[in-house]
């Protein structure tokens, strides 16, 4: 397998800038995820990396191929679309076996390469059909058989399920990520979809508006977004972000709480944030709802997650209106409308400039 690289790549169609300069390195056997909102550049950075599209800068390695200039089939990367793009006048076998055929391999290294394909993929009974005969679900297993009987050096997936209805999704998914366990091939995967991205990535790479946000484990971008975008972003509902104003270890928040910021941030808040205006973080599974708690909020609305409850706060004063998600037991019994008060863990507290939107970063 290998190692991607790209150093300052970017793309403008015209005058537009699809994707900015950026820097990424695939690690050889890592599982990346590029994720982001619709138009961030995703696609065109993969399809930059496959050779599909030509860089405007900057350039891409393969190992310590430069292969910025290469054709597509002179990198050795498989490239797996959301459309399975499958022969249909084919039998499954046949697709299969194609790249193969095409490259010019023996008879019998395509045989064993397909036994081994079809035995990953547990699809021997689907070889002598067409692909017209088959479920959404079979017809990405057969596409990504295909991509895998090549053995490329890394592999290119665009929204592969996307196509694939919620149950397939979560199957397919899994299929997916043990297949990459156990091939330990580097993979480029797309997907708009964060619960996909924390599901199946060794890291994300966080995209929008055509720039990098962040790159980072699940639980990073997760615990510790760098910015306000990837907070809100990632989760579902996404962070907290409470607005405040910082002055010697209290953020008054927006509506009539204040919130005593715990002791360890103290003094890069200080010397930071002194007098400016804060974003106060927290994810829903950090709220704690109790009699003595310091944020005094009103219930707007709760809906019951089976297991737990998500409580819609609003803040108690504050004229904007904005809902603050709380996780809570079930059957707490609070009425919409009804004063609550709630508290945030202290470990699970992040804070943010409120004017750049990027995060501060606490103090070891
Ligand atoms: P999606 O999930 O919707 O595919 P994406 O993050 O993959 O989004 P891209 O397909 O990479 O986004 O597109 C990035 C931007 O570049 C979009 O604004 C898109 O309209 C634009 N774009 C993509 N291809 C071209 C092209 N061939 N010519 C002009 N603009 C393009």
């Amino acid at each position: 397998m290998a190692t991607i690289t790209l150093v300052q790549v970017e793309k403008k169609f015209g005058d537009f800038q699809a994707v900015k300069p950026i820097d990424l390195i695939v690690d050889d056997g890592e599982f990346v995820v590029l994720l982001g909102p619709s138009g961030c550049g995703k696609t065109t950075t993969l399809r930059m990396i496959s050779g599909l599209e030509t860089v405007t800068g900057g350039r891409i390695y393969i190992d310590d191929r430069d292969v910025t200039w290469h054709h597509p089939s002179d990198r050795d990367i498989a490239f797996v679309f959301q459309l399975y793009a499958l022969y249909p006048h084919m039998n499954v076998r046949r697709n299969i076996v194609f790249p193969l055929e095409a490259q010019g391999e023996d008879k019998g290294t395509i045989e064993r390469r397909l036994a081994e394909v079809v035995e990953l993929l547990r699809c021997q009974h689907l070889l002598t059909l067409h692909p017209g005969a088959l479920s959404g679900g079979d017809q990405q297993r057969v596409a990504l058989a295909r991509a895998l009987v090549r053995r490329p050096a890394a592999f290119l997936m665009d929204e592969p399920l996307g196509a694939l209805d919620a149950d397939f999704r979560e199957t397919m998914r899994a299929e997916i990520k043990q297949l990459h366990i156990n091939q330990n091939a580097t993979t480029v995967y797309v997907t708009h979809d964060q619960i996909e991205a924390m599901a199946m990535g060794d890291r994300i790479v966080v995209m929008s508006e055509a720039d990098i946000q962040q790159v980072g484990s699940p639980s990073e971008v997760y615990y510790d977004p760098s910015n306000t975008f990837v907070a809100r972003f990632i989760g579902s509902p996404g962070m907290n972000l409470i607005e405040g104003h910082y002055l010697e270890g209290i953020a008054q928040l927006a509506g009539d709480s204040t919130y005593q910021v715990p002791e360890n941030w103290r003094s890069v808040l200080d010397r930071t944030l002194k007098d400016k205006k804060v974003l106060v973080g927290f994810r829903p599974e950090a709220g704690q709802v109790k009699e003595d708690g310091a944020i005094n909020a009103e219930v707007y609305a709760d809906e019951l997650h089976g297991a737990h409850t998500m409580l819609h706060l609003s803040l108690r004063g504050d004229a904007s209106e904005s809902i603050i998600h709380v996780r809570a037991r079930r059957g707490l019994g609070l009425k919409i409308g009804e004063f609550v008060k709630f508290d945030i863990s202290p470990e699970m507290v992040r804070f943010f400039d409120a004017e750049s939107g990027k995060a501060i970063v606490a103090e070891v």
